[in-house]
Formats: C-alpha cells, sequence, structure tokens
C-alpha cells in the first residue's frame, strides 16, 4: 500500500450518504475485477457484461488496460513498480465509481496476486464489494488468439516484461468467479456474472425503459 505523503488532510463527509446514491440508481456499487493473460478475453467480456447491464437498465462503466494508460497513467510502463502503482490507481478510481454506485468492470491483466490483494483490501475497509473474476484460459490459446499482435512481437523480443512470456502471472487462488475461456461461450460468461451480481443483491433485475420524453429531458436540460 502507497505511504500517505500529504499531511494534515482528513476525508469531508457530504450531506448525501453512499446509500442514498445507490437508492437513485437503485444498484449497489461494486467492483468486478477481471483478471488474466493477455488475449484471455477480459476486454470482451466486460463488453458484452457492461451491454447486458445496459439492458436491464444497470449503470456501468469499464475501466480498460489500454484506455487506462493512455489517460490517468500515461507516465507509466511494464515494469514491476510501475504494474503496481498502475493497479494501485485504478483500484483507487474503481474504489471511488463504487462509491458513487457504479459497477466498474476492470480489465487488467494484474499479473501480481499481492496488487489485487491490496486492491481487495481497499475495497474491505471502503466496505464495497469487489469481486475478482479469474477470465482463464491456457498461453497456448491466449497466444493463438493474439488479437492485438502482441505476443509475436514479445517472441520476436520487441516487447519486454510481457506476461506468460518473460513475466509471470499468478493466478488468483480463491476468486469469486472463475471462468475457463477456452471451453465457455461469451454468453455463459456473462451470465455467470449477472448471476452472482443478482445472487448478492448487488443488482435487482427489472426491466428498463427510456421513453422518448425522458430523453427529450435531458436533452433540453
Ligand atoms: P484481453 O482483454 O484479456 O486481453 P480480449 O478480450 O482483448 O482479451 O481478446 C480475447 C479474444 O478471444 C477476442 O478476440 C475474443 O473474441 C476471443 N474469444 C474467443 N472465445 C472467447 C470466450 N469464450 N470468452 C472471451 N473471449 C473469447
Amino acid at each position: 500500500m502507497a505511504n500517505q505523503k500529504a499531511t494534515n488532510v482528513t476525508w469531508q463527509d457530504g450531506e448525501i450518504s453512499r446509500e442514498d446514491r445507490f437508492s437513485i440508481l437503485r444498484q449497489r456499487g461494486a467492483t468486478i475485477w477481471f483478471t488474466g493473460l493477455s488475449g484471455s478475453g477480459k476486454s470482451t467480456i466486460a463488453i458484452a457484461l457492461e451491454h447486458a447491464l445496459f439492458q436491464i437498465g444497470k449503470l456501468s462503466y469499464r475501466l480498460d488496460g489500454d484506455n487506462v494508460r493512455l489517460g490517468i497513467n500515461k507516465n507509466l510502463g511494464f515494469s514491476e513498480a510501475d504494474r503496481k502503482e498502475n493497479i494501485r490507481r485504478i483500484g483507487e478510481v474503481a474504489k471511488l465509481f463504487g462509491d458513487a454506485g457504479v459497477l466498474s468492470l476492470s480489465s487488467f491483466i494484474s499479473p501480481y496476486k499481492a496488487d489485487r490483494d491490496e486492491v481487495r483490501q481497499l475495497h474491505d475497509q471502503a466496505g464495497l464489494d469487489f469481486i475478482e473474476v479469474f477470465v482463464d484460459c491456457s498461453l497456448a490459446v491466449a497466444e493463438e488468439r493474439d488479437p492485438k499482435g502482441l505476443y509475436k512481437k514479445a517472441r520476436a523480443g520487441e516487447i519486454k516484461n510481457f506476461t506468460g512470456i518473460d513475466d509471470p502471472y499468478q493466478a488468483p487462488s480463491k476468486p469469486e468467479i472463475h471462468l475457463h475461456t477456452d471451453r465457455m461461450t461469451v454468453e455463459e460468461e456473462v451470465q455467470i456474472v449477472l448471476d452472482h451480481l443478482q445472487g448478492n443483491g448487488l443488482i435487482v433485475k427489472q426491466p428498463f425503459t427510456r421513453t422518448e420524453d425522458d430523453v427529450a429531458a435531458v436533452a433540453s436540460s
């Protein structure tokens, strides 16, 4: 856990509580943390889940490896120290999203167990749910898929510190959800996560209807 640098800083509570925010959204904020090898299917599942949640009127937001590295973490590389800081910052961002009432769908290789455990601890301390989803497939399958051509580059020595090639991946020992993407369909995977969210009271399924009046009201406000 990073040390507190600034002194004389205290958390300021407002008049609206987390529960107030959750009640407006009719859902509980939480972090769904997808971890696994590059190409295992983290982003694919997060995108499909975001869509499925939208269909039932639930607000989610994807925090995705590359997107985050193009913004808040643009000053970080792939050394062990930078990967650690990458995950720490994302953990803090996900926690804020959860506190706001959003289901954050975080897709990061996050290869080190200690770093993921720190994010879990951060959520535990804040009283927010942290759902670790192990997006599991063999290195051979991930490499065969190679959706971004990165394994090819790593094998050719053009990328250093690539997880699975010349950097380790530490699998979760007790993830809340374990998906085997080399023998499940994306639809099955999404359903498993949805069932978990419903089973744990994070979302209550309800029909979502957005009328033309709703759209017009937002557009004219
Ligand atoms: P990651 O985000 O883990 O790096 P991606 O989601 O970008 O991985 O890529 C995974 C690739 O594997 C995609 O091309 C996807 O279509 C494919 N794929 C095949 N079967 C599955 C599955 N069951 N679940 C998820 N992805 C799958």
